[in-house]
């Protein structure tokens, strides 16, 4: 085959390969929860929704998690997935091994606290300026409207980018499916 075909012939496999996970990961249905057990305690916890996203993250460095039988956080090396015995702290190694130092610190907390609150800032101090000339209560209205508007929209731009570097890292986007 001449180079321009071989190309075009591993393009073509790689837009397979791509579509056709997006598609198997489309029909795998999510779990909705997920139990942990306690070491102290042995007591199990059922994440949901929010928690099961961030416990199931393995870019995630919460440091921090909830028992309910303790009715207190833990750290998150005193607790293992139920069905698979896993130690989280372990699961987040095995699914985060390929990420680099820049992917780990992009997902950070640290990363995500400072995006968001700049955006904030920006959005408020962009509604100042855009509103300079208004009344005082649309200044009041508009201006917290602007900075939260700004925090929604970097906000979501920040989910997406997380999700691309998580399917390059884990080969999920979806990580409550991983196991
Ligand atoms: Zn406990």
């Amino acid at each position: 085959m001449s180079p321009a075909s071989l190309d075009l012939s591993s393009k073509l496999n790689d837009w397979t390969r791509h579509f056709g996970a997006d598609f198997i990961m489309g029909d795998l249905p999510v779990p909705e929860s997920r139990i942990y057990v306690h070491e102290k305690c042995q007591a199990p916890t059922e994440v949901r929704e929010n928690s099961f996203d961030e416990m199931s993250n393995p870019l995630s460095d919460v440091p921090r998690t909830w028992c309910t039988a303790c009715n207190a956080f833990g750290p998150v090396s005193e607790f293992a997935w139920a069905d698979t015995g896993e130690k989280i702290t372990d699961y987040r190694a095995r699914h985060s091994a390929r990420a680099t130092a820049v992917e780990r610190f992009f997902c950070s907390r640290v990363v995500w606290f400072g995006v968001l609150g700049a955006a904030l800032v920006t959005g408020v101090v962009g509604g100042v300026f855009l509103f300079a000339t208004s009344g005082l209560l649309l200044k009041i209205i508009m201006v917290p409207f602007t900075g939260f508007m700004c925090v929604l929209l970097v906000g979501a731009a920040m989910i997406e980018s997380t999700k691309l570097v998580l399917w390059r890292v884990c080969g999920f986007k979806e990580t409550r499916l991983l196991k």
